[in-house]
């Protein structure tokens, strides 16, 4: 288990994953944290918003920042070209995938689990939003794909870390749900999502040893993270993050 770390960034609170950022020189991988509302169609306005992505974006040393209109599906695109600078929002797609520094990956979330993929070889990389549906629409396998194709990246060589999300104690589901994580004939029961994208990965061709998990759970903190379930449905988003800093270009 990993424990992001909470540090605060331009006066901009984040959790960042240090062994991540310690271990490649240049990477900035985290999160951000409640009170700051990230969403596209929360409450605050979409120039609130964008103003708030792209302070976060030069916090972090990046020139552009890209968020996909998130449909709990399973399309990962490729950021080409890049936009050159500012925020900007792509099509229907719950993942993104570069290699070029200083355009900074983004996801939304709160309690779905932000996934993040490197393949330190090429410095290829990829930030996917898993839900249960996304999970079983194979948007992991998506990521690794679209990254195997974008420059090579061997399954063997890539790191992937499940980030803060509901944790399994916290995320009970129905039984539509469990029959379709193959668990029929049970009335309700608890699905740790982060645990099953961990198997998941391993079948993909990912070394157990390269996949980390976050041990925060949105709902437990729900005094620093957003939780879709801790607050019935009316949490703000947190900005999950991935990127090069831009002087690393
Ligand atoms: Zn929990």
């Amino acid at each position: 288990m990993t424990r992001e770390e909470r540090i605060s960034v331009r006066g901009i609170d984040l959790l960042v994953h240090t062994d991540w950022e310690r271990g490649f020189p240049g990477l900035v991988a985290g999160t951000t944290v409640a009170p700051q509302d990230y969403g596209l169609s929360g409450s605050d306005s979409v120039w609130a918003v964008s103003e708030r992505f792209e302070s976060l974006t030069a916090a972090l040393e990046c020139r552009a920042c890209v968020v996909g209109r998130q449909v709990h599906g399973a399309r990962v695109e490729v950021v080409d070209p890049s936009p050159p600078f500012g925020f900007c929002v792509a099509g229907d797609m719950d993942g993104l995938a570069t290699d070029r520094p200083g355009v900074l990956l983004t996801v939304t979330t709160a309690d779905c689990v932000p996934v993040y993929l490197l393949d330190p070889v090429s410095g290829g990389f990829s930030l996917l939003h898993a839900g249960w549906r996304g999970a079983l629409a194979g948007i992991v396998e998506q990521g690794i794909q679209t990254l195997e194709a974008l420059n090579g990246a061997a399954r063997t060589e890539l790191r992937v870390h499940l980030g803060p999300a509901i944790c399994g104690e916290c995320y009970e589901v129905g039984p539509e749900v469990l029959r379709e994580f193959g668990r029929p004939g049970t009335d309700h029961g608890i699905l740790d999502l982060r645990a099953w994208l961990t198997e998941e990965t391993i079948r993909l061709g990912v070394p157990a040893s390269a996949i980390s998990a976050s041990s925060w759970c949105t709902r437990c903190s729900a005094d620093l993270l957003h939780s879709h379930r801790g607050s019935q449905g009316t949490a703000g988003r947190m900005a999950a993050f991935l990127g090069w800093r831009v002087r690393y270009e």
